[in-house]
Protein backbone atom coordinates (compact mmCIF):
# COMPACT_ATOMS: atom_id res chain seq x y z
CA UNK A 1 0.00 0.00 0.00
CA UNK A 2 1.21 3.29 -0.79
CA UNK A 3 2.42 5.58 2.45
CA UNK A 4 0.53 8.84 2.66
CA UNK A 5 1.60 12.22 2.53
CA UNK A 6 -0.53 13.72 5.42
CA UNK A 7 0.73 17.25 4.27
CA UNK A 8 -0.41 16.52 0.14
CA UNK A 9 -3.97 16.30 -1.39
CA UNK A 10 -4.47 13.30 -3.19
CA UNK A 11 -5.58 12.65 -6.74
CA UNK A 12 -6.85 9.20 -7.78
CA UNK A 13 -7.23 8.21 -11.49
CA UNK A 14 -8.80 5.04 -11.89
CA UNK A 15 -7.69 3.85 -15.56
CA UNK A 16 -4.92 4.51 -17.29
CA UNK A 17 -6.35 4.33 -20.94
CA UNK A 18 -6.08 7.16 -23.57
CA UNK A 19 -7.29 9.53 -20.97
CA UNK A 20 -6.04 8.13 -17.83
CA UNK A 21 -2.34 7.89 -18.05
CA UNK A 22 -2.65 11.44 -20.35
CA UNK A 23 -4.21 12.91 -17.46
CA UNK A 24 -1.73 11.08 -14.77
CA UNK A 25 1.71 12.13 -16.82
CA UNK A 26 0.04 15.71 -17.35
CA UNK A 27 -0.76 16.16 -13.24
CA UNK A 28 2.53 13.83 -12.20
CA UNK A 29 4.94 16.00 -14.41
CA UNK A 30 3.37 19.44 -12.38
CA UNK A 31 1.75 18.60 -9.13
CA UNK A 32 3.19 15.28 -8.27
CA UNK A 33 6.66 16.53 -8.95
CA UNK A 34 6.52 19.51 -7.76
CA UNK A 35 5.33 18.41 -4.31
CA UNK A 36 2.11 20.17 -4.23
CA UNK A 37 -0.41 16.57 -5.10
CA UNK A 38 0.28 13.10 -4.50
CA UNK A 39 -0.78 11.51 -8.01
CA UNK A 40 -1.91 7.77 -8.24
CA UNK A 41 -3.07 6.25 -11.12
CA UNK A 42 -4.58 2.24 -10.81
CA UNK A 43 -4.68 0.04 -13.29
CA UNK A 44 -5.90 -3.40 -13.54
CA UNK A 45 -3.19 -4.22 -15.96
CA UNK A 46 0.56 -3.45 -15.60
CA UNK A 47 0.98 -1.96 -18.76
CA UNK A 48 -1.13 0.25 -21.67
CA UNK A 49 -1.48 -0.09 -25.17
CA UNK A 50 -3.43 2.59 -27.14
CA UNK A 51 -6.90 1.44 -27.69
CA UNK A 52 -7.41 2.87 -31.47
CA UNK A 53 -4.19 0.50 -32.15
CA UNK A 54 -6.04 -2.73 -31.15
CA UNK A 55 -6.89 -3.96 -34.37
CA UNK A 56 -3.13 -3.28 -35.18
CA UNK A 57 -2.68 -6.14 -32.13
CA UNK A 58 -5.63 -8.31 -33.19
CA UNK A 59 -3.65 -8.76 -36.31
CA UNK A 60 -0.09 -8.95 -35.72
CA UNK A 61 1.22 -5.13 -37.24
CA UNK A 62 1.60 -4.00 -34.06
CA UNK A 63 3.72 -5.62 -31.38
CA UNK A 64 2.21 -5.38 -27.85
CA UNK A 65 5.99 -6.74 -26.24
CA UNK A 66 7.33 -3.25 -28.08
CA UNK A 67 4.70 -0.75 -27.72
CA UNK A 68 3.48 -0.91 -24.30
CA UNK A 69 4.40 1.31 -21.62
CA UNK A 70 5.22 -0.28 -18.54
CA UNK A 71 3.05 2.32 -15.53
CA UNK A 72 5.26 1.82 -12.46
CA UNK A 73 8.57 3.17 -14.70
CA UNK A 74 6.40 5.31 -16.09
CA UNK A 75 4.95 6.59 -13.07
CA UNK A 76 8.58 6.84 -11.97
CA UNK A 77 9.61 9.05 -14.39
CA UNK A 78 6.75 11.16 -14.68
CA UNK A 79 6.43 12.39 -10.87
CA UNK A 80 2.71 9.91 -10.39
CA UNK A 81 2.58 6.66 -8.16
CA UNK A 82 0.97 3.08 -9.69
CA UNK A 83 -0.90 1.14 -7.46
CA UNK A 84 -2.11 -1.68 -9.67
CA UNK A 85 -5.59 -3.82 -9.21
CA UNK A 86 -9.10 -3.47 -10.74
CA UNK A 87 -11.26 -1.03 -8.78
CA UNK A 88 -14.33 -2.63 -7.48
CA UNK A 89 -16.40 -0.17 -5.25
CA UNK A 90 -16.45 2.97 -3.72
CA UNK A 91 -16.99 4.87 -0.53
CA UNK A 92 -17.81 7.93 -0.91
CA UNK A 93 -18.44 8.87 2.91
CA UNK A 94 -14.88 7.63 3.73
CA UNK A 95 -13.23 8.63 0.34
CA UNK A 96 -11.73 4.94 -0.35
CA UNK A 97 -11.99 2.46 -3.78
CA UNK A 98 -11.36 -0.83 -3.11
CA UNK A 99 -9.17 -2.72 -5.48
CA UNK A 100 -9.10 -6.40 -6.23
CA UNK A 101 -6.25 -8.81 -4.81
CA UNK A 102 -3.46 -9.24 -7.17
CA UNK A 103 -3.11 -13.11 -7.84
CA UNK A 104 0.22 -14.74 -9.79
CA UNK A 105 0.14 -16.88 -12.76
CA UNK A 106 -0.06 -20.18 -10.53
CA UNK A 107 -3.07 -18.81 -8.15
CA UNK A 108 -1.18 -17.21 -5.45
CA UNK A 109 -1.88 -14.08 -4.12
CA UNK A 110 0.03 -11.18 -4.66
CA UNK A 111 -1.69 -8.59 -2.53
CA UNK A 112 -5.05 -9.00 -0.95
CA UNK A 113 -7.92 -6.53 -1.55
CA UNK A 114 -7.32 -2.93 -0.38
CA UNK A 115 -8.25 0.47 0.42
CA UNK A 116 -6.99 3.58 -0.96
CA UNK A 117 -8.16 6.63 0.04
CA UNK A 118 -8.54 10.30 -1.86
CA UNK A 119 -8.89 13.45 -1.79
CA UNK A 120 -10.39 13.63 -5.62
CA UNK A 121 -11.24 10.75 -7.87
CA UNK A 122 -11.09 11.07 -11.72
CA UNK A 123 -13.18 7.52 -12.94
CA UNK A 124 -11.34 6.54 -16.42
CA UNK A 125 -11.47 3.69 -17.11
CA UNK A 126 -13.23 3.01 -20.41
CA UNK A 127 -15.83 0.62 -21.86
CA UNK A 128 -16.45 -1.94 -24.00
CA UNK A 129 -18.47 -3.34 -27.12
CA UNK A 130 -22.41 -3.62 -26.44
CA UNK A 131 -23.73 -7.02 -27.27
CA UNK A 132 -27.44 -5.39 -26.73
CA UNK A 133 -28.60 -8.51 -25.19
CA UNK A 134 -28.00 -10.75 -28.88
CA UNK A 135 -28.51 -14.56 -28.34
CA UNK A 136 -24.65 -15.98 -28.87
CA UNK A 137 -22.51 -13.07 -28.68
CA UNK A 138 -21.22 -14.65 -25.17
CA UNK A 139 -20.29 -17.96 -26.45
CA UNK A 140 -19.51 -17.31 -29.88
CA UNK A 141 -18.00 -14.14 -30.98
CA UNK A 142 -14.61 -12.44 -29.42
CA UNK A 143 -14.17 -8.70 -28.67
CA UNK A 144 -11.69 -6.36 -29.21
CA UNK A 145 -12.24 -4.61 -25.98
CA UNK A 146 -8.97 -5.47 -24.61
CA UNK A 147 -5.01 -6.26 -25.42
CA UNK A 148 -5.48 -9.38 -24.07
CA UNK A 149 -8.73 -9.77 -26.83
CA UNK A 150 -7.21 -8.09 -29.76
CA UNK A 151 -3.92 -11.25 -28.77
CA UNK A 152 -6.57 -14.08 -28.40
CA UNK A 153 -8.09 -12.45 -31.91
CA UNK A 154 -4.63 -12.70 -33.35
CA UNK A 155 -4.37 -16.36 -32.21
CA UNK A 156 -7.48 -17.50 -33.58
CA UNK A 157 -6.92 -16.16 -37.36
CA UNK A 158 -3.20 -17.11 -37.30
CA UNK A 159 -4.63 -21.19 -35.96
CA UNK A 160 -7.67 -21.05 -38.40
CA UNK A 161 -5.50 -19.37 -41.17
CA UNK A 162 -2.87 -22.31 -41.02
CA UNK A 163 -5.52 -24.62 -41.12
CA UNK A 164 -6.95 -23.73 -44.17
CA UNK A 165 -3.60 -23.12 -45.65
CA UNK A 166 -2.59 -26.75 -44.53
CA UNK A 167 -5.35 -28.72 -43.20
CA UNK A 168 -7.13 -32.05 -44.87
CA UNK A 169 -9.99 -29.89 -46.78
CA UNK A 170 -7.73 -28.06 -49.84
CA UNK A 171 -9.38 -24.84 -51.37
CA UNK A 172 -11.59 -24.16 -48.02
CA UNK A 173 -11.84 -20.84 -47.45
CA UNK A 174 -11.29 -18.82 -43.95
CA UNK A 175 -15.21 -16.72 -43.13
CA UNK A 176 -14.61 -14.07 -40.90
CA UNK A 177 -17.87 -11.93 -39.60
CA UNK A 178 -17.45 -8.80 -38.05
CA UNK A 179 -20.31 -6.94 -36.59
CA UNK A 180 -20.37 -3.53 -36.23
CA UNK A 181 -19.62 -0.80 -39.10
CA UNK A 182 -17.84 1.39 -37.09
CA UNK A 183 -14.81 2.64 -36.99
CA UNK A 184 -13.39 -0.45 -35.35
CA UNK A 185 -15.02 -2.85 -37.35
CA UNK A 186 -13.98 -1.08 -40.45
CA UNK A 187 -10.53 -0.13 -39.36
CA UNK A 188 -10.00 -4.31 -38.43
CA UNK A 189 -11.28 -5.76 -41.52
CA UNK A 190 -9.45 -4.09 -43.78
CA UNK A 191 -5.97 -4.34 -41.42
CA UNK A 192 -6.85 -8.71 -41.55
CA UNK A 193 -7.45 -8.39 -45.04
CA UNK A 194 -4.08 -7.14 -45.38
CA UNK A 195 -2.88 -9.89 -42.84
CA UNK A 196 -4.10 -12.20 -45.10
CA UNK A 197 -2.25 -11.05 -48.38
CA UNK A 198 1.45 -10.61 -46.46
CA UNK A 199 0.61 -14.26 -45.36
CA UNK A 200 0.20 -15.41 -48.49
CA UNK A 201 3.16 -13.56 -49.34
CA UNK A 202 5.11 -15.43 -46.58
CA UNK A 203 4.27 -18.77 -48.08
CA UNK A 204 0.94 -19.52 -46.28
CA UNK A 205 -1.18 -21.80 -48.98
CA UNK A 206 -4.39 -19.61 -48.38
CA UNK A 207 -5.37 -17.33 -51.09
CA UNK A 208 -6.46 -14.40 -49.64
CA UNK A 209 -9.57 -14.45 -52.05
CA UNK A 210 -10.47 -17.39 -50.09
CA UNK A 211 -10.74 -14.78 -46.95
CA UNK A 212 -14.12 -13.84 -46.74
CA UNK A 213 -14.30 -10.89 -44.69
CA UNK A 214 -18.17 -9.30 -44.06
CA UNK A 215 -18.62 -6.75 -42.09
CA UNK A 216 -22.58 -6.50 -40.84
CA UNK A 217 -23.81 -2.99 -40.04
CA UNK A 218 -27.58 -2.47 -38.84
CA UNK A 219 -27.86 0.83 -40.29
CA UNK A 220 -28.42 1.82 -43.52
CA UNK A 221 -24.45 2.60 -44.11
CA UNK A 222 -20.82 1.89 -42.62
CA UNK A 223 -19.32 4.81 -40.50
CA UNK A 224 -22.79 6.17 -39.87
CA UNK A 225 -21.10 9.22 -37.61
CA UNK A 226 -19.19 10.06 -40.36
CA UNK A 227 -20.50 12.34 -43.56
CA UNK A 228 -22.28 10.29 -46.10
CA UNK A 229 -19.17 11.01 -48.59
CA UNK A 230 -16.75 9.54 -46.08
CA UNK A 231 -18.99 6.32 -45.64
CA UNK A 232 -19.50 5.96 -50.15
CA UNK A 233 -15.56 5.79 -49.86
CA UNK A 234 -14.79 3.44 -47.07
CA UNK A 235 -17.60 1.29 -48.57
CA UNK A 236 -15.89 1.68 -52.01
CA UNK A 237 -12.60 0.82 -50.73
CA UNK A 238 -13.44 -2.61 -48.76
CA UNK A 239 -15.18 -3.27 -51.99
CA UNK A 240 -12.05 -3.24 -53.83
CA UNK A 241 -10.54 -5.53 -51.31
CA UNK A 242 -13.31 -7.89 -51.43
CA UNK A 243 -14.88 -6.84 -48.15
CA UNK A 244 -18.36 -7.65 -48.01
CA UNK A 245 -20.46 -4.71 -46.67
CA UNK A 246 -23.95 -5.66 -45.44
CA UNK A 247 -25.82 -2.84 -44.49
CA UNK A 248 -29.51 -2.93 -43.05
CA UNK A 249 -28.55 -6.33 -41.32
CA UNK A 250 -29.64 -6.56 -37.76
CA UNK A 251 -28.23 -9.90 -36.05
CA UNK A 252 -30.57 -12.42 -34.46
CA UNK A 253 -28.34 -14.21 -33.12
CA UNK A 254 -24.57 -15.47 -33.26
CA UNK A 255 -24.11 -19.26 -33.57
CA UNK A 256 -20.98 -21.17 -33.80
CA UNK A 257 -20.63 -21.55 -37.63
CA UNK A 258 -22.16 -18.16 -38.72
CA UNK A 259 -24.20 -15.33 -38.01
CA UNK A 260 -27.74 -15.14 -38.49
CA UNK A 261 -29.89 -12.11 -39.19
CA UNK A 262 -33.23 -10.85 -38.46
CA UNK A 263 -34.20 -11.00 -42.30
CA UNK A 264 -33.54 -14.56 -42.34
CA UNK A 265 -30.42 -15.16 -44.35
CA UNK A 266 -27.06 -16.61 -42.03
CA UNK A 267 -23.40 -15.24 -42.97
CA UNK A 268 -21.24 -18.40 -42.71
CA UNK A 269 -18.96 -17.52 -40.47
CA UNK A 270 -15.63 -19.45 -38.25
CA UNK A 271 -14.20 -16.40 -36.75
CA UNK A 272 -17.41 -13.86 -35.40
CA UNK A 273 -15.97 -10.69 -33.95
CA UNK A 274 -18.47 -8.24 -31.86
CA UNK A 275 -17.48 -4.34 -32.74
CA UNK A 276 -20.69 -2.91 -32.07
CA UNK A 277 -22.08 -0.22 -29.81
CA UNK A 278 -20.89 0.96 -27.09
CA UNK A 279 -21.25 0.49 -23.33
CA UNK A 280 -20.01 1.25 -19.71
CA UNK A 281 -18.76 -1.79 -17.13
CA UNK A 282 -21.54 -2.67 -14.93
CA UNK A 283 -20.02 -2.56 -12.09
CA UNK A 284 -20.39 1.42 -12.27
CA UNK A 285 -24.32 1.36 -12.19
CA UNK A 286 -23.36 0.13 -8.58
CA UNK A 287 -20.84 2.37 -7.43
CA UNK A 288 -21.69 4.19 -3.54
CA UNK A 289 -24.55 7.46 -4.95
CA UNK A 290 -23.09 7.93 -8.64
CA UNK A 291 -25.86 8.44 -11.38
CA UNK A 292 -25.27 5.94 -15.07
CA UNK A 293 -26.95 6.42 -17.27
CA UNK A 294 -28.56 3.65 -19.63
CA UNK A 295 -25.52 2.20 -20.80
CA UNK A 296 -24.07 2.28 -17.36
CA UNK A 297 -21.85 5.46 -18.29
CA UNK A 298 -21.30 8.01 -15.19
CA UNK A 299 -23.36 11.17 -15.76
CA UNK A 300 -20.76 13.77 -15.03
CA UNK A 301 -21.88 17.91 -15.58
CA UNK A 302 -20.05 20.60 -17.95
CA UNK A 303 -17.05 20.58 -15.36
CA UNK A 304 -16.65 16.66 -15.89
CA UNK A 305 -17.95 15.91 -12.15
CA UNK A 306 -20.17 13.02 -11.38
CA UNK A 307 -23.31 14.19 -10.67
CA UNK A 308 -23.63 14.94 -6.82
CA UNK A 309 -20.16 14.08 -5.82
CA UNK A 310 -17.99 17.35 -6.09
CA UNK A 311 -14.71 15.64 -5.67
CA UNK A 312 -15.26 12.63 -7.85
CA UNK A 313 -14.83 13.49 -11.89
CA UNK A 314 -15.28 10.89 -14.69
CA UNK A 315 -13.76 11.31 -18.04
CA UNK A 316 -13.65 9.34 -21.44
CA UNK A 317 -16.11 6.39 -22.67
CA UNK A 318 -16.85 5.47 -19.10
CA UNK A 319 -18.61 9.07 -19.26
CA UNK A 320 -22.05 10.47 -20.55
CA UNK A 321 -20.62 14.49 -20.49
CA UNK A 322 -22.71 17.29 -22.27
CA UNK A 323 -21.42 18.92 -25.34
CA UNK A 324 -21.49 22.88 -23.77
CA UNK A 325 -23.01 23.97 -27.66
CA UNK A 326 -25.21 21.42 -28.34
CA UNK A 327 -26.08 19.51 -25.20
CA UNK A 328 -25.71 16.14 -26.92
CA UNK A 329 -23.58 13.55 -25.11
CA UNK A 330 -20.22 13.48 -26.61
CA UNK A 331 -19.05 10.34 -28.14
CA UNK A 332 -16.81 7.37 -26.69
CA UNK A 333 -13.53 8.42 -28.80
CA UNK A 334 -10.04 8.79 -28.14
CA UNK A 335 -10.26 12.69 -29.39
CA UNK A 336 -13.05 13.04 -26.45
CA UNK A 337 -10.54 11.22 -23.82
CA UNK A 338 -7.52 13.93 -25.02
CA UNK A 339 -9.31 16.55 -24.63
CA UNK A 340 -10.82 15.58 -21.66
CA UNK A 341 -7.81 15.08 -19.96
CA UNK A 342 -5.96 17.96 -20.58
CA UNK A 343 -8.86 20.28 -19.45
CA UNK A 344 -9.00 18.08 -16.11
CA UNK A 345 -5.29 18.60 -15.36
CA UNK A 346 -5.91 22.49 -16.12
CA UNK A 347 -8.56 22.32 -13.52
CA UNK A 348 -7.76 20.26 -11.11
CA UNK A 349 -4.44 22.10 -10.66
CA UNK A 350 -6.97 25.65 -10.56
CA UNK A 351 -9.01 23.40 -8.27
CA UNK A 352 -6.22 23.22 -5.89
CA UNK A 353 -4.90 26.84 -6.39
CA UNK A 354 -8.54 28.08 -5.41
CA UNK A 355 -8.85 29.66 -8.65
CA UNK A 356 -12.82 29.70 -10.18
CA UNK A 357 -13.75 26.67 -12.43
CA UNK A 358 -14.06 26.43 -16.10
CA UNK A 359 -16.43 24.66 -18.15
CA UNK A 360 -14.96 21.56 -20.58
CA UNK A 361 -15.90 22.70 -24.21
CA UNK A 362 -14.94 20.16 -26.90
CA UNK A 363 -13.14 21.14 -30.26
CA UNK A 364 -14.14 18.41 -32.77
CA UNK A 365 -11.27 17.84 -34.93
CA UNK A 366 -12.73 15.90 -37.85
CA UNK A 367 -12.21 11.79 -37.90
CA UNK A 368 -9.94 9.44 -39.41
CA UNK A 369 -10.52 6.18 -40.06
CA UNK A 370 -7.73 3.38 -41.19
CA UNK A 371 -8.26 1.57 -43.94
CA UNK A 372 -5.05 -0.65 -44.03
CA UNK A 373 -1.44 0.11 -44.10
CA UNK A 374 -1.15 2.00 -46.81
CA UNK A 375 -4.68 4.51 -46.82
CA UNK A 376 -7.02 5.80 -44.48
CA UNK A 377 -10.25 7.87 -44.98
CA UNK A 378 -10.54 10.98 -42.74
CA UNK A 379 -13.02 14.42 -42.60
CA UNK A 380 -11.64 17.63 -41.62
CA UNK A 381 -15.54 19.09 -41.81
CA UNK A 382 -14.98 20.27 -37.85
CA UNK A 383 -11.89 22.27 -38.51
CA UNK A 384 -12.49 23.78 -41.89
CA UNK A 385 -15.86 24.71 -40.85
CA UNK A 386 -19.19 22.69 -41.19
CA UNK A 387 -20.70 24.06 -44.63
CA UNK A 388 -17.84 22.26 -46.20
CA UNK A 389 -17.58 18.51 -46.50
CA UNK A 390 -13.98 18.05 -46.67
CA UNK A 391 -12.56 14.86 -46.41
CA UNK A 392 -9.12 13.21 -47.13
CA UNK A 393 -8.41 9.71 -48.35
CA UNK A 394 -5.56 7.43 -49.20
CA UNK A 395 -1.68 7.68 -48.45
CA UNK A 396 -2.15 11.15 -46.96
CA UNK A 397 -5.09 10.51 -44.84
CA UNK A 398 -2.99 7.66 -43.56
CA UNK A 399 0.27 10.19 -42.40
CA UNK A 400 -2.82 12.05 -40.78
CA UNK A 401 -3.81 8.96 -39.24
CA UNK A 402 -0.34 7.93 -37.85
CA UNK A 403 0.46 11.30 -36.46
CA UNK A 404 -2.93 10.71 -34.07
CA UNK A 405 -0.61 7.70 -32.61
CA UNK A 406 2.43 10.06 -32.07
CA UNK A 407 0.68 12.77 -30.69
CA UNK A 408 -0.41 10.47 -27.90
CA UNK A 409 3.17 8.91 -27.22
CA UNK A 410 4.18 12.66 -27.38
CA UNK A 411 1.56 13.61 -24.43
CA UNK A 412 2.60 10.36 -22.70
CA UNK A 413 7.02 10.74 -23.11
CA UNK A 414 7.71 14.23 -24.34
CA UNK A 415 7.87 15.07 -28.04
CA UNK A 416 12.10 14.04 -27.74
CA UNK A 417 11.32 10.79 -26.86
CA UNK A 418 8.30 10.41 -28.94
CA UNK A 419 10.73 10.92 -31.57
CA UNK A 420 13.14 8.59 -30.77
CA UNK A 421 10.17 6.02 -30.31
CA UNK A 422 9.32 6.86 -34.06
CA UNK A 423 13.09 6.62 -35.21
CA UNK A 424 13.32 3.04 -33.54
CA UNK A 425 10.34 1.80 -34.70
CA UNK A 426 10.98 2.92 -38.07
CA UNK A 427 14.35 0.81 -37.70
CA UNK A 428 12.76 -2.43 -36.03
CA UNK A 429 10.31 -2.21 -38.96
CA UNK A 430 13.46 -2.53 -41.61
CA UNK A 431 14.92 -5.49 -39.44
CA UNK A 432 12.02 -7.45 -38.75
CA UNK A 433 8.87 -9.29 -40.49
CA UNK A 434 5.81 -6.86 -40.58
CA UNK A 435 3.90 -8.92 -38.95
CA UNK A 436 4.20 -11.11 -35.00
CA UNK A 437 3.47 -14.44 -36.46
CA UNK A 438 3.59 -15.89 -33.06
C1 LIG B 1 -10.10 -1.09 -32.47
C2 LIG B 1 -10.47 0.30 -32.01
C3 LIG B 1 -10.20 1.38 -32.83
C4 LIG B 1 -10.51 2.67 -32.39
N1 LIG B 1 -10.20 3.71 -33.21
C5 LIG B 1 -10.41 4.97 -32.78
C6 LIG B 1 -10.02 6.08 -33.58
O1 LIG B 1 -9.52 5.91 -34.70
N2 LIG B 1 -10.24 7.35 -33.11
C7 LIG B 1 -10.79 7.57 -31.86
O2 LIG B 1 -10.95 8.74 -31.46
N3 LIG B 1 -11.19 6.53 -31.08
C8 LIG B 1 -11.00 5.25 -31.49
N4 LIG B 1 -11.38 4.20 -30.70
C9 LIG B 1 -12.03 4.49 -29.40
C10 LIG B 1 -10.95 4.83 -28.34
O3 LIG B 1 -10.04 3.77 -28.24
C11 LIG B 1 -11.60 5.08 -27.00
O4 LIG B 1 -12.59 6.07 -27.14
C12 LIG B 1 -10.56 5.55 -25.98
O5 LIG B 1 -9.56 4.57 -25.78
C13 LIG B 1 -11.24 5.88 -24.65
O6 LIG B 1 -10.26 6.22 -23.71
P1 LIG B 1 -10.51 6.00 -22.16
O7 LIG B 1 -9.34 6.57 -21.44
O8 LIG B 1 -11.86 6.48 -21.79
O9 LIG B 1 -10.56 4.40 -21.95
P2 LIG B 1 -9.56 3.27 -22.39
O10 LIG B 1 -8.54 3.76 -23.34
O11 LIG B 1 -10.41 2.12 -22.80
O12 LIG B 1 -8.82 2.90 -21.02
C14 LIG B 1 -9.48 2.34 -19.92
C15 LIG B 1 -8.44 1.87 -18.91
O13 LIG B 1 -9.10 1.52 -17.69
C16 LIG B 1 -8.56 0.32 -17.18
N5 LIG B 1 -9.60 -0.29 -16.34
C17 LIG B 1 -10.76 -0.84 -16.74
N6 LIG B 1 -11.46 -1.26 -15.67
C18 LIG B 1 -10.72 -0.96 -14.57
C19 LIG B 1 -10.91 -1.15 -13.16
N7 LIG B 1 -12.00 -1.73 -12.65
N8 LIG B 1 -9.93 -0.73 -12.33
C20 LIG B 1 -8.79 -0.15 -12.81
N9 LIG B 1 -8.57 0.04 -14.13
C21 LIG B 1 -9.53 -0.36 -14.99
C22 LIG B 1 -8.20 -0.48 -18.42
O14 LIG B 1 -7.21 -1.47 -18.12
C23 LIG B 1 -7.68 0.63 -19.36
O15 LIG B 1 -6.29 0.82 -19.17
C24 LIG B 1 -11.11 2.88 -31.11
C25 LIG B 1 -11.40 1.78 -30.29
C26 LIG B 1 -11.08 0.50 -30.73
C27 LIG B 1 -11.40 -0.67 -29.83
Amino acid sequence: MLSRNAALPRIVIVGGGAGGLELATRLGRTLGAGHRAQVILVDGSPTHIWKPLLHEVATGALNTGEDEVNYFAHGYRNGYDFEFGYMQSLDQARRTIRLSAIHGRNGELLSPERDLDFDWLVMAVGAEANDFGTPGVGEHAMFLNTPADAEALRHRVLELAFRCSNGDEPGKSLNIAIVGGGATGVELAAELKHTMCELHQYGARLQPERVKISVIEGADRILAAAPESLSAYAEEQLGARQIQVLTNSLVAEVKADGVALKDGRTIPSDITVWAAGVKAPAWLARLDGLKTNRINQLQVDTQLRCEGADCIYAMGDCSAAPDGDSGRMLSATAQVAHQQARYLAEELTRRLEGKPAKAFVFKPQGMMVSLGKHSAVGSLAAVVGPKRDYHVEGRGAKLIYASLYRMHQAAVHGWTLAVLLFIGDKLRRAARPALKLH
